[in-house]
């Protein structure tokens, strides 16, 4: 009997065995915080500990119930382990519009200085303890997401995981940069007019890398103010079956509802901004499992740079017509995704998204679940990230407090673990 344990052992163990020879098995690593918020549970775990092995949880309970043996401690103390959290609205090749507007970045930025500064807003990401970003669309710079979320995937630079999206698709003369008619300017997505089109078009860029497909179902025509629907019902239904047929999910950009409802109807997976949403749309959303990305930070940053100062000034419409929106997407209990629109504003301040979602109406816990769990399947993530189970990929987070009760203490990052390696606090190899 013996014997044969032992040969199942030999023959289990051999591929590990050569993998082993490129990559050394690491020590184990034992996270003693002063709280484990597992995301299973809606409530913290005093007094658990993380027991982190090859890259995954090995273990998760309470002290006792974990053998330490062997394995290096690292001490947290006050701190709240958290799984590493997910942004859901990234531009990592875009930086804050009051530094350079729009326009001039995708215009006049050479892409190798769009790369370089993406690498420090993926470092920025990475250590306000963000471990994975949904990055949706370069702007102009390509497909250049793809070759920074493998530079990050091999370890060549710190960063987050990256879903890449590479160029976004929007309907022919619905975008920008716009110049003086008689010009076409370069755009900072892709055209497409016509189901055969947009099917070859995201195709195309499913071919040269994309995790998702973003579209833009609604946009601001020429001079408008205001946005309109872009693509027909047939286009946007084309899309998706040949996106999920790849086995990409799509991602709508849509402000109106008529946007966000034909959207919805051709069952896209995540609809972002929505400040126009009624209730009616948003619970169209919830029948169809359709998340919604509400981007508050985005519309507020923009705000901001247009001359309002928040706080010593009334909310402008756009603002309160956010909160509007906010307010009847929490009625039609439609399932909240966790996405700024980061770029808009600094990366590494992910963080302003969840703030603001607790001060437009949810709890800190549906917003830390919001940016953990529900990000995670949201993004058919869920076996692999988002909570913290055995099995599951070692992205965790320690902040100083407990962000279930108090959403700040998401700016006090101790500790960012990805995929095993810590890039940020005690236990950590060398400064990344
Ligand atoms: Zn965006």
């Amino acid at each position: 009997m013996r014997i044969l344990r032992n040969l199942a052992a030999l023959l289990l163990a051999a591929p590990v065995a050569a993998a082993a020879q490129a990559t050394p098995p690491p020590q184990p690593i034992l996270l003693r915080p002063a709280r484990v918020f597992d995301a299973v549970a809606a409530q913290p775990h005093d007094g658990w500990v993380v027991l982190v092995q090859g890259g995954r949880i090995a273990a998760v309970g309470p002290a006792a119930s974990v053998s330490a043996a062997g394995a290096r401690v690292v001490e947290l103390p006050g701190t709240t382990l958290i799984p590493g959290l997910i942004e859901g609205h990234s531009h990592l090749l875009l930086h804050p519009y009051n530094e350079t507007s729009w326009d001039e970045q995708v215009l006049y930025e050479p892409l190798a200085l769009r790369v370089a500064r993406a690498t420090a807003g993926a470092r920025a990401t990475l250590l306000a303890g963000f471990t994975t970003t949904r990055d949706l669309g370069t702007e102009g710079a390509g497909y250049a997401d793809v070759g920074l979320r493998d530079a990050i995937a091999e370890g060549i630079i710190p960063g987050p995981r990256v879903i890449a999206t590479t160029r976004a698709i929007v309907a022919t003369g619905a975008y920008g940069p716009r110049g003086a008619p008689e010009w076409r300017l370069p755009q900072g997505a892709e055209e497409a007019t016509g189901p055969d089109e947009i099917a070859r078009v995201a195709r195309d860029q499913i071919g040269h890398g994309a995790d998702w497909v973003k579209v833009y179902a609604d946009y601001r025509w020429a001079d408008d103010d205001d946005a309109r629907p872009t693509f027909t019902q047939e286009e946007l239904r084309r899309l998706v079956e040949v996106s999920n047929a790849a086995g990409r999910p799509v991602v709508a950009h849509a402000s109106t509802a008529e946007g966000m409802r034909r959207a919805a109807l051709a069952g896209v997976a995540t609809i972002e901004h929505g400040d126009q949403g009624t209730v009616e749309v948003f619970r169209l959303m919830r029948e169809r499992n359709v998340g919604y990305c509400p981007t508050l930070a985005a519309t507020e940053a923009v705000r901001q740079y247009r001359g309002w100062r928040k706080g010593r000034e009334p909310e402008p419409p756009q603002v309160l017509e956010k909160r509007r929106s906010f307010r009847a997407a929490l009625e039609a209990g439609v399932t909240l995704c966790m996405g700024g629109d980061v770029g808009v504003y600094a990366h590494g301040d992910n963080a302003r998204e969840m703030e603001l979602m607790v001060d437009y109406g949810m709890t800190p816990l549906q917003v830390l679940m919001a940016a953990t769990a529900v990000n995670a399947r949201l993004f058919h993530l869920e076996d692999r990230i988002g909570t913290i189970r055995p099995g599951l990929g070692a992205d965790l987070v320690a902040v100083e407090g407990d962000p279930t009760r108090d959403v700040s203490a998401i700016r006090r990052v101790r500790f960012v673990m990805k995929d095993g390696t810590i890039y940020r606090g005690p236990g950590m190899a060398a400064e990344p």
